[in-house]
């Protein structure tokens, strides 16, 4: 490989791109997320957090809980029930059963560690393994023994539960080399 031979990510790091692509689309108040379902190393869906379709952006109030996170009124794991922002893993699911493809066997490529929600969702969807860029926890409470451990029941269940890495050098090297036009 010659020196200026540009940098070719491996699969891995592809899906990951995808997702953080992906990601740049979410408008919600809280945390950003992006993900991709991948089946036979083709991507059938992408999805990223937000608001139902037709519903106002959570940014432009659209969600009770987002647009109240910063008060007292919800909080850290509380009213999670008033939150009407779809999770970009469950976008991405939902949307490969929009158009009709199937997840059973399928890969979650996502930029957070799932939720016990999203994870529950995944498993039940026949997605067999889930790669995460970001780790997560979900916030301490009172159920909190009793929440890890389901948490944990449920990513048993999956062939590959594991976090992945673009190191930053690296990712910031895949994207400083994609222009577009034909410059060299
Ligand atoms: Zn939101
Ligand atoms: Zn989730």
């Amino acid at each position: 490989m010659s020196a200026d031979a540009p940098t070719r990510p491996s699969k891995q790091e592809y899906f990951l791109l995808l997702a953080l692509a992906a990601r740049t689309r979410a408008d919600c108040l809280g945390r950003r997320v992006g993900a991709v379902v991948v089946r036979d190393d083709r991507v059938i869906s992408t999805g990223y957090n937000g608001t139902p379709i037709g519903m106002p952006n959570c940014s432009e109030g659209g969600c009770h809980r987002c647009a109240n996170r910063e008060t007292d009124a919800y909080p850290a794991g509380r009213g999670y029930d008033l939150c009407i922002c779809v999770h970009a893993e469950q976008n991405a699911v939902l949307a490969a059963a929009r158009f009709g493809q199937s997840t059973l066997g399928a890969t979650l490529y996502t930029t957070t560690r799932p939720c016990f929600g999203c994870l529950k969702e995944s498993l039940q969807a026949g997605l067999t393994a889930i790669h995460y860029l970001e780790d997560w926890q979900p916030s301490p409470g009172e159920d909190e023994v009793a929440l890890a451990a389901q948490y944990a029941a449920l990513r048993s269940r999956f062939q590959t539960f594991a976090q992945a890495t673009i190191a930053d050098h690296r990712l910031a090297r895949l994207l400083a080399e994609e222009r577009l036009g034909s410059e060299p």
